[in-house]
């Protein structure tokens, strides 16, 4: 699965329809159409980017 944040493909399946990208260091889940990006804590935390995805983050 391409990152959807970069559009790289350095991803890795990390759990059920769970994803992360070792560009971004983010972790995203794909949930029917709803696509949820995750910052990654020191601590594994994940925290769920509140930004619409459509945003330009580059
Ligand atoms: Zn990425």
């Amino acid at each position: 699965m391409v990152c959807p944040v970069c559009g790289g493909k350095s991803t890795g399946k990390v759990g059920v329809d769970q994803f992360y990208c070792w560009d971004c260091c983010v972790e995203y889940r794909q949930n029917n159409e709803v696509l949820t990006v995750f910052d990654v804590a020191e601590d594994g935390t994940l925290v769920a980017w509140e930004e619409e995805l459509s945003a330009p983050y580059m």
